[in-house]
């Protein structure tokens, strides 16, 4: 574990624990800064002559380049096991299909769900390595990771069990998630056998094998009913595994409600949702998570109101939501410049949405998602002068470096400077 001085940064910009409650996201920042990392934690962050004159004299140095420093990003959503691409339905929809229509007819989560069926573990493993690689060159050192295309138990566990081994090959802190995605097509006339067997049967499993720590739900027309929502999120509950939701993405599902009414940590999409569904959330203290790339792939829903959201006192992540269907990017950076656009959150907004808002989702904020003393040092460095040109470059938009737990896991080689 390392001991590491990172002196030259130009700006560090951070958002502060103590401040998470405050109903204005501020950003604490100091010009011309150092840190100083001991055992792979921040133990001095401050002015760069103050944290040298403390740090001891042979602590090997990296050299940030005037780099603005924000902490790792935290990416709290995402879908990245899966095997092959759905290029063929994305141009569908791009002609006139829409994703329901698509799915209705057997292709999108289905045509996945088949694909994993008949990969190796070692192969789901090979393809969905670059997308933890490339999520890390955009700044993302804890991701959340879903199963999802399994469907069947069968499928669900390989794809669990990939995520455990991907775990030790990537640097990032994974957080696993057992997503009840979809009915597996070979329970299309014994549904309820299929809902039994979720509860009676898989969670317990993903419990006792600890193969995931959170249980999501995808509770939509077409996928999953809110009774139905709510036995498996109470299962989750009752064997001490987070709950998530993917609500109100198409339509007013009644999953927003049902969050704040199991005290889910989170709910993801929301792309529908009204001023009741808000204030339940928001007392639920639910952390509502906006997923703005998946409505620009998509192209034909609204983006999550989340200005009105931020009125009504709801803490808002941003994450990529990276999957095969419905926004094939693992670019988090990508993400908040849509925010900013579509969603109108400020640059302060943007930043809390990516690291402590964010690692809030994933119960993980005493430990990520800022740059304070303590914490682990997972630090994101970036060729660009301010927080403002973060979400103001897109598109092509990489860190220069990237560090875990003080160690330096992702250098760009060809770092040119933004101005
Ligand atoms: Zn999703």
């Amino acid at each position: 574990v390392a001991d590491l001085l990172i002196h030259n940064i130009g700006l560090l910009a951070t958002p502060r624990w103590k401040d998470r409650d405050e109903r204005v996201r501020s950003v604490a920042k100091i010009p011309g800064a150092a840190i100083l990392v001991q055992d792979g934690r921040l133990a001095e962050i401050g002015s760069e002559a103050e944290v040298i004159r403390r740090a001891p004299r042979d602590v090997p140095r990296f050299d940030a380049n005037g780099a603005l420093a924000l902490p790792g990003l935290v990416d709290c959503h995402t879908h990245p096991v899966f095997v092959g691409n759905r290029a063929a339905e994305f141009h569908l929809r791009n002609a006139g299909k829409t994703y329901l229509e698509i799915a209705a007819a057997g292709g999108g989560i289905q045509t996945s769900a088949h694909k994993v069926k008949d990969a190796p573990v070692e192969q789901i493993i090979a393809e969905s390595l670059p997308r933890f690689h490339r999520s890390l060159r955009g700044g993302v050192t804890t991701i959340e990771a879903k199963s999802g295309y399994g469907l069947e138990w069968e499928g669900e566990r390989k794809l669990l069990n990939a995520l455990l081994e991907i775990e030790q090959r990537i640097p990032q802190k994974l957080h696993r998630t057992f997503l009840i995605h979809h009915l597996p097509a070979s329970f299309a006339d014994r549904r309820a056998r299929f809902v039994d067997q979720v509860v009676r049967e898989m969670i317990p499993a993903v419990a006792g094998h600890k193969l995931a720590s959170w249980v999501d739900v995808f509770c939509e027309t077409g996928a999953f009913t809110v009774e139905e929502s709510r036995r498996f999120l109470l299962a989750a509950k009752e064997h001490g595994l987070g709950r998530m939701v993917h609500a109100n993405q198409f339509g007013h599902s009644g999953g927003a409600l049902l969050a704040a009414e199991v005290t889910a940590r989170s709910a993801h999409h929301l792309e529908h949702l009204n001023e009741a569904e808000m204030d339940a959330m928001s007392k639920a203290g639910v952390v509502a998570v906006a997923l703005p790339a998946s409505v620009f792939f998509l192209g034909n829903l609204p983006y999550p109101p989340v200005r009105k959201m931020i009125e009504h006192d709801l803490r808002v992540a941003i994450a990529s939501d990276m999957n095969p269907g419905s926004s094939m990017t693992a670019s988090l950076p990508f993400c908040l410049t849509a925010a900013a656009i579509y969603c109108k959150m400020s640059p302060a907004e943007l930043l809390w949405s990516v690291t402590l808002d964010a690692a809030r989702v994933l119960d993980a904020g005493e430990n990520v998602g800022s740059l304070e003393v303590g914490k682990a040092a997972d630090v994101s460095l970036w060729n660009i002068p301010d927080l403002e040109s973060l979400s103001y470059h897109f598109g092509d938009v990489r860190a220069a470096a990237v560090l875990v737990n003080g160690e330096v896991v992702w250098e760009d080689g060809d770092a040119s400077r933004r101005y």
